[in-house]
């Protein structure tokens, strides 16, 4: 496999004729957590869902691996915001995770008694096989959450994107999803997470892309949790400065 596992160049998506995200230009190497932070109506979600080919672009490139993305859309698992999905789908749990074997299944045949068992141990991984039978709007934010990274993982992919993933779930379940994860990276996946939270930036993610409508900084954590990368961001919003403990002269 290439050293880059995502290349992204000149990229811009507007809706109806309002500029989202302009000139994105990026690349990331394969084996990291990589956060998109910044405020607001940044183009963090617009952002990950034109990498996921859900939206079309106005202009630009997506290569993942040296592909282009309509090729390798399911070598990507996608865990949206809690808050698009419908949690009043009539569905178990378990048919939740089995629906992320799908990718691999190919298109008239079912899953079968090896993608369920797969689907369990998925399940067990995150810690919920014992709630398999549920209906999935059962369950609280965290266990939901959990849910559907399983399914994620049920896919076998290459990436992992995550929209917001640690919002209105319960501590134990964040730290359950950020082992995970990181377990996931030291096994040379790549994983974009959205998040708003700045305080967790250097504890969570090796590199941080910052957006706002367009790309601020790509880096390090440490490159890009400076005050002055930061303001440039936020715009005046110092509330997140002093979140992170850090002044502006
Ligand atoms: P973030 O995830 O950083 O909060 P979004 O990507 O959701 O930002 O939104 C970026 C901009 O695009 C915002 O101005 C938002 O209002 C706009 N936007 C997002 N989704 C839509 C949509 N489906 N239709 C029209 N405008 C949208």
């Amino acid at each position: 496999m290439l050293d880059e596992i995502l290349l992204v160049r000149n990229l811009y998506v507007s809706y109806h004729g309002n500029e989202a995200v302009k000139n994105i230009s990026f690349s990331t190497k394969a084996g990291q957590i990589v956060g998109i932070i910044g405020p607001n109506g940044a183009g963090k979600s617009t952002l990950l869902k034109s990498l996921l080919n859900l939206i079309p672009l106005d202009k630009g490139e997506i290569k993942i691996a040296g592909r282009p993305i309509q090729e390798m859309r399911k070598k990507i698992a996608y865990v949206p915001q809690r808050s698009n999905i419908d949690w009043d789908f009539p569905i178990t749990v378990i048919d939740t995770v089995v629906i992320g074997t799908y990718p691999k299944l190919g298109l008239f045949n079912r899953p079968k008694k090896r993608e369920r068992e797969w689907a369990y141990e998925c399940l067990r991984k995150v810690g919920m096989e014992e709630f398999s039978q549920r209906q999935i709007g059962e369950l609280s934010g965290g266990q939901q959450q959990r849910v559907f990274v399983a399914r994620a993982l049920a896919q076998k992919p290459e990436l992992f994107f995550l929209d917001e993933p640690f919002v209105g779930i319960d501590v134990s379940s964040e730290e359950t999803i950020i082992n995970i994860l990181r377990e996931q990276r030291n096994q040379g996946k790549t994983v974009l997470v959205v998040h708003h939270d700045l305080s967790k930036a250097g504890a969570y993610f090796d590199e941080l892309l910052l957006l706002n409508k367009e790309l601020v900084k790509y880096g390090s954590v440490a490159e890009v949790c400076r005050p002055e990368v930061i303001t440039k961001a936020y715009q005046g919003q110092l509330s997140f400065l002093e979140e992170m403990g850090m002044t502006v002269s």
